[in-house]
């Protein structure tokens, strides 16, 4: 059978591998070797689930969204990533993986984040577990994201700002990796999406892939059927929607839908959309998908939402993409607004921006009456106000 999850070598057809600097081929290596036999140890599974219950406060409900259902003539649930402590699915990841660098006696934890977000989950985590904690975050997002800024500092991380390049995620990213090369022995990289070299893509997946586990009894529940017709979430990285997809990838009964940042539009050079825009490179140890120009110079991305503003994009979400397993939409910073004001008048739920981009895709997807829709808002919008009031859809103006 046509399987669509990693290979052993680490690729998702073309896409993924780990291309990386000497320096760090042991501890990549080391990762490799012990995360399948780690995440699957009854030992690990014990104590990630009653974490995941008691501090996160799973399973995230799978709520019928009446009003959006009648909306767009489907039946639509949403799954709630939102309520999660911390208020995203990042949270998941960064429980899974802190609790693998215990187990690898690590003692130091390197995070990058753009948005801070990532950094603020890390932080959490590291206050929980007593671990030393420090943050790799672009000047210019710790000048746009004071309020994560300083929640992190609450939590006892240390935020070292990067002057490099644009100062933002990309730079923050390149920062954190040579501080891993600077200490290989003692210190844990939390990658933060399903991005980086193997066997990130797929570790983050797997400690992702709750969301989709719970869908599956949810909505077995609900609806007497353990599969809907439709999965669709945002793609940044792609963790939250490979969480989503991730027990169903292999079953082609369920449409795959993924919204990527449009931005200001595809060809206007403001944009996020790297499924779109990209072409195959390497970036952060994979290869995938990369928005570049012809020299091969990785381009600046645009969204209006931090947490969607990367030029790559996870390999697995490159393959669905190349296969036309998923079917991948470019949501601009317009629809988005418009998606999330809509969701927070029908149904009082103010959604992130990034999770906003999901929604806006519902209207350019022909749903039939008796679909069922599993549509995963990604995190809680409390962030983004500040966004939202200084961006009123044009349709609310008047
Ligand atoms: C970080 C973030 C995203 C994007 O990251 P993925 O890895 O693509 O999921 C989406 N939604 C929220 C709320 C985020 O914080």
């Amino acid at each position: 059978m046509r399987t669509y999850q990693i290979n052993s070598e680490g690729y998702y057809g073309e896409f993924g591998g780990a291309y990386i600097p000497e320096i760090l081929h042991r501890c990549v290596e080391e990762l490799r070797a012990n995360y399948r036999r780690v995440l699957d140890s009854d030992d690990f599974k014990t104590e990630f689930d009653s974490l995941l219950r008691d501090y996160v406060g799973r399973p995230s409900p799978l709520y019928l969204a009446r009003r959006l259902s009648e909306r767009y003539g489907c039946t639509l649930y949403l799954k709630r990533e939102d309520l999660n402590h911390t208020g995203a699915h990042k949270i998941n990841n960064a429980i899974g993986q802190i609790l693998l660098a215990r187990r690898m006696g690590k003692r130091r934890i390197i995070a990058e984040t753009g948005a801070g977000q990532h950094g603020v989950a890390t932080a959490t985590v590291c206050a929980l577990m007593d671990m030393e904690c420090i943050i790799y975050m672009g000047k210019t997002d710790v000048d746009r994201q004071h309020v994560n800024v300083e929640r992190m500092k609450m939590l006892g991380a240390e935020v070292r700002p990067v002057t490099a390049g644009n100062m933002t995620l990309k730079d923050a990213t390149n920062e954190a990796i040579r501080d891993w090369c600077r200490h290989p022995a003692d210190t844990y990289y939390v990658i933060g999406s399903t991005v980086g070299p193997h066997p990130y893509p797929d570790m983050v997946a797997r400690l992702q892939s709750v969301i989709s586990r719970e869908i599956k009894a949810q909505l077995l529940e609900h609806e007497g059927r353990d599969y809907p017709d439709y999965l669709m979430a945002c793609v940044g990285g792609g963790s939250n929607a490979a969480g989503t997809i991730f027990h169903y990838l292999d079953d082609e009964r369920v449409h795959i839908v993924l919204a990527e940042a449009g931005g200001k539009g595809t060809d206007t050079g403001l944009s996020a959309a790297t499924i779109r825009l990209g072409r195959p490179g390497i970036i952060h140890g994979a290869r995938t998908l990369v928005m570049q120009d012809e020299d091969g110079q990785i381009t600046e991305p645009y969204s209006i939402s931090a947490g969607l503003d990367y030029p790559g994009v996870g390999p697995l979400h490159a393959n669905l993409a190349a296969t036309r397993r998923a079917q991948v939409l470019a949501v601009t910073d317009d629809e988005a607004l418009r998606a999330a004001y809509e969701l927070t008048r029908l149904e009082g739920i103010i959604p992130a921006l990034e999770s906003a981009h999901a929604l806006g895709a519902l209207s350019k997807v022909h749903f039939r009456p008796s679909d069922i829709v599993v549509l995963t808002v990604s995190g809680r919008g409390d962030k983004d106000i500040e966004t939202y009031l200084n961006n009123l859809p044009t349709t609310l103006q008047a």
